[in-house]
């Protein structure tokens, strides 16, 4: 049937004859899902034909809702009888007394329901309802395939459809590409096999195979103290080695499953039993097991195994979760990024602004409804996924690329001229960066320098530690690069979510407060060490700028800078070249600093202002959590307060400062930072045209009389009061 070339309705008709004939019954019914909530009867042998495609029910209205709804069979002798039977005089099925519904289900996600029903007053066997659940299973791979696909809207193939996602912004920026996706969905092609035998031979292999690789992940893990990575390996090692899970694999096999059909099915079936699960904790290690399933499944069917060699020209990456390391081994040739899980904060996210990859997160359910290959939209402007979309969105989606494209195009007017406000102050903008690719954007964006170099991107996209001559090779590339602008090397800031495996840590219980950045350094001297001898002998006799990252105490940044003279000493008495000057800064991200005596704002050379963390710090809201951190506004009064005292206190010492968190590349944030005394800020490189073109337009005072009009209205935030006050002055579009 399935091979015949026939349409939709036929087809369904056709099968429901069939199940009903060969089932013995006197009805079989398909309802197929019409949208997320409605199910509509499609086909039927035995109910009035007249009917079909007039029933509709929601998905917890009668036994069928009911079949949708809990994503398990119902099999009972006397249907009227059964609590919540909703009688449907239309299709005349109250004479049938025994009901067995299965649901149309491909991995957990409702496509229908498939229904037999008699006359007699019997209730089916187990053989029967397992039966009924394989020949659903068929139903539901053709559903995705497309083969019922007719005029009726309810039989499009769910992966065929146009759908829009709603999500958070990561990464601004407007993308057109074709799906990657970074853990692929299987495609059943042979669900039923002749021998079982072979198939448990194949199944065995595949388990071998799945087993190696948990043990190697368990030894990895050991190696690292991360939680979380040990948890992971945990579970998948305790169902790897589940005798129940392969012997229900097996009993599938028995049944006429190919090995993959069979691997599928116990897939769909644990998570139908773990979605009935209260507990939020026991229901999130199912992405566990479905991991290590969808490993089985490719083992089994080799797809996706060689996807690295087949990316699309133009690809859009959809993952569920994605880390640093993985987004810099996907590199640049990323058009965009879609994520399910994500924040703005972390680090994937900082690593796609860096990368200039416009970047979704929280968009939901996409990586069940993408297949490699899609159209997909990535607006990074709206925060929307736009999936398969139909002519018209692509049209003026296209239309709002070039005019993006025109308007990046007039910043680059501006790419030589300060960035000087109607009132004379002069902001200097500088960029960040991590990775060597990002320096070209320095000539391009008209950054006057590297404010931030996050050293730490090279360590997160290495399995082992660098070597000192490679991280020395690097750095002097990017001192060339920058080609005599100032570059800011920050030494290596890691821990709390960027997790190196090769250096152990403590469990944790509160990461962003524990032991990162400078601490570590301070205690793992010798990787601080080694990374001074990789600066210094990288600046080959030039000048070099060093800040070291989350220092709390002056004390801290006293003895890291000790130890970067100490190597300078040591280099100089052995004949190498020194940094013919060696500046050193710290980076401000706990407010404690900012309380810290005036001799270490004296000796510091310059504050850098870590927004990102000192703002999480300063509200008590951790930065990685989209929850709590969205609650504060940076241009909350008693944060912009709290910069006003480090602007004061660096302007009594006649420290240099400046700000370099993410916030620094947003234009209303980067104007009222300059309006309160910063006077270098550093970002992104894809910000600085917007933020210049924007503080060409505005004058600073006017700012600083809209930040006391909201003081004096007790207003939480200076937001609404500036934008107010500059109006027509912000200018975003050309
Ligand atoms: C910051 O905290 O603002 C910062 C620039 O450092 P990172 O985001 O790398 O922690
Ligand atoms: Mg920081």
């Amino acid at each position: 049937m399935v091979a015949e070339v026939s349409g939709g309705q036929n087809r369904l008709d056709q099968i429901t004859r069939t199940i009903a004939d060969g089932t013995g019954h006197d009805v079989c019914s398909i309802y197929l899902l019409r949208d997320p909530s409605t199910l509509e009867l499609c086909a039927s042998a035995g109910l009035n034909a007249s009917a079909v495609h007039l029933t509709r029910l929601r998905v917890d209205e009668g036994l069928v809702g009911k079949v949708a709804r809990r994503m398990a069979p119902l099999n009972t002798a006397n249907a009227p009888q059964e609590p919540g039977f909703r009688f449907m005089p239309e299709t005349g099925e109250e004479v049938f007394k025994s009901f067995l519904g299965v649901p149309l289900q491909r991995l957990g996600e409702p496509l229908g329901v498939l229904v037999i029903q008699s006359r007699e007053s019997r209730l089916c066997s187990d053989d029967e309802v397992v039966m009924l659940e394989v020949v659903a299973m068929f139903l539901a791979d053709m559903t995705e395939l497309g083969a019922f696909v007719a005029d009726n809207q309810a039989m499009a193939a769910p992966h065929t459809r146009s759908v829009e996602f709603n999500g958070g912004i990561g990464q601004e920026g407007l993308a057109e590409g074709h799906v990657l996706l970074h853990e692929p969905r299987v495609v059943l092609t042979n669900p039923v096999a002749d021998d079982p035998e072979i198939e448990y031979g194949r199944l065995e292999d595949a388990i071998g195979k799945m087993r190696g690789h948990v043990d190697e992940l368990a030894m990895m893990a050991r190696r690292s103290a991360n939680v979380e990575q040990r948890e992971i390996v945990e579970t998948y090692r305790m169902f790897a080695n589940s005798r129940g899970w392969v012997d229900r694999i097996r009993d599938h096999i028995r049944g006429g499953l190919s090995a993959e059909a069979a691997v599928e099915m116990e897939q769909s079936n644990a998570r139908a039993r773990m979605a009935q699960v209260p507990d939020a904790y026991i229901r999130e290690r199912l992405h566990d097991l479905d991991d290590l399933s969808n490993r089985l499944l490719r083992t089994l069917t080799g797809q996706g195994l060689g996807q690295r060699d087949n990316i699309p020209e133009d690809p859009i990456l959809v993952a569920r979760q994605l880390g640093p390391g993985e987004l810099l081994e996907y590199g640049r040739g990323l058009k965009g990024v879609i994520l399910e899980g994500g924040s703005i904060g972390s680090h994937v996210t900082i690593i796609a602004r860096a990368m200039a990859i416009p970047l979704l997160i929280h968009v939901e359910g996409i990586t069940t409804e993408a297949l490699n290959g899609d159209q997909v939209f990535v607006d990074g402007e709206r925060g929307v996924a736009y999936l398969r979309p139909g002519a018209e969105i692509a049209d003026a989606f296209r239309n709002r690329i070039s005019h993006r494209a025109s308007q990046t195009e007039s910043y680059k007017n501006i790419r030589n001229k300060p960035a000087t406000t109607r009132d004379g102050e002069t902001i200097s903008l500088h960029m960040n960066a991590g990775v060597m690719t990002d320096l070209p954007n320095l000539e391009s964006s008209g950054a006057e320098g590297v404010g931030l170099f996050r050293t730490e991107l090279r360590f997160l996209a290495k399995p082992a530690l660098p070597r000192r001559g490679e991280l020395a090779r690097q750095y002097s590339d990017v001192l060339d690069s920058a080609g005599g602008k100032p570059v800011v090397f920050r030494t290596l800031d890691i821990g709390s979510d960027k997790v190196l495996p090769y250096i152990n840590r403590e469990d944790e219980p509160n990461p962003a407060l524990g032991w990162r950045a400078i601490r570590i350094g301070l205690e793992r001297t010798g990787v601080l060490r080694m990374q001074a001898e990789a600066l210094i002998r990288g600046a080959k006799g030039r000048p070099l700028t060093v800040m070291f990252p989350l220092v709390a105490e002056p004390n801290e940044f006293y003895r890291a800078r000790e130890i970067f003279n100490e190597i300078v000493d040591s280099e100089r008495k052995r004949g190498r070249p020194v940094p013919s000057e060696l500046k050193m800064g710290a980076m401000l991200e706990t407010p404690s600093l900012a309380f810290a005596h005036d001799e270490f704002f004296e000796l510091t050379a310059f504050l850098s202002i870590g927004g990102n963390d000192l703002k999480q710090f300063f509200f008590a809201a951790d930065r990685e959590n989209e929850r709590v951190r969205s609650r504060y506004d940076t241009l909350s009064l008693s944060y912009l307060g709290f910069i006003e005292h480090i602007v004061e206190r660096c302007r009594s010492s006649g420290t240099r400062l400046s700000y370099c968190g993410e916030t620094a590349g947003m234009p209303l944030e980067a104007i009222c930072l300059s309006a309160i005394g910063l006077r270098m800020l550093s970002m992104r490189s894809a910000s600085i045209g917007r933020v210049k073109h924007n503080l060409r337009r505005v004058s600073l005072e006017e700012v600083r009389v809209a930040i006391q009009a909201a003081r004096a209205d007790n207003a939480q935030s200076a937001r609404q009061h500036v934008a107010d006050a500059l109006g027509p002055a912000l200018y975003f579009n050309p």
